[in-house]
């Protein structure tokens, strides 16, 4: 999942999560869902996000129609896109709807879930694995364009030379400090930060299907 950036000095940095544990909303005539929809059908043809269903699809897993299979909804307060998997069903990535997102964004959090379902493609990741869980959440925020450098200036974190690793790594940690599995640890945020370490040198470089970081 993804977490989404309040305006800089606003509130504390949000940060996606895995295997949506509250139960989305999708109600019908509202306006927050349609243009949600709408930024939605837009990010499907984005060339990023079409070069990840395409990279899923060469791996063999099938992902079915976008429309479908990419679900916008009410997810709670600061998330801003989850990708839910379960044994015996096809994956469903969702959007938030609601949060003032434009359409860079949307297509930042599409490609980010993306990443994970390139990812459970690939190597069954299991999120009951703080280490596999770490490791996409790196991926996926090196790989979507959320840390690019304009991205952080917008949040307020104005660039030094390592920005991009140093947004990776936060928003890594963020995600992954959502997994029941840490939330139960005494301290969530440090058992994080210990599983976003670990693997971080081999999951920041493994670029895959990019060939290397936008
Ligand atoms: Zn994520």
């Amino acid at each position: 999942m993804e977490n989404r950036d309040p305006k800089p000095g606003t509130q504390a940095e949000s940060s996606t999560l895995h295997n949506v544990s509250t139960p989305p909303r999708i109600t019908e005539a509202d306006d927050a869902l349609a243009s949600c929809k709408a930024m939605r059908d837009k990010a499907i043809s984005c060339p990023r996000v079409q070069f990840m269903i395409e990279a899923i699809e060469g791996l063999g897993c099938k992902l079915g129609v976008p429309e479908r299979f990419i679900t916008c909804a009410h997810l709670d307060g600061t998330k801003a896109g989850g990708f839910q998997v379960e044994p015996g069903k096809d994956p469903v990535i969702y959007l938030a709807a609601g949060v003032g997102y434009g359409q860079k964004q949307v297509e930042q959090t599409l490609t980010h879930e993306l990443v994970h379902a390139f990812d459970q493609c690939r190597a069954h990741i299991r999120f009951g694995n703080l280490l596999h869980h770490a490791c996409t959440e790196i991926r996926a925020s090196a790989l979507s364009g959320e840390c690019d450098w304009s991205e952080e200036v917008n949040r307020g974190n104005f660039a030094t030379s390592a920005q991009g690793e140093k947004c990776v790594r936060r928003r890594a940690e963020l995600s992954v400090a959502m997994n029941p599995i840490c939330a139960d640890k005494p301290d969530p945020k440090a058992t994080a930060a210990a599983a976003v370490s670990f693997v971080f040198d081999k999951c920041y470089f493994d670029t895959a299907p990019f060939y290397r970081l936008p």
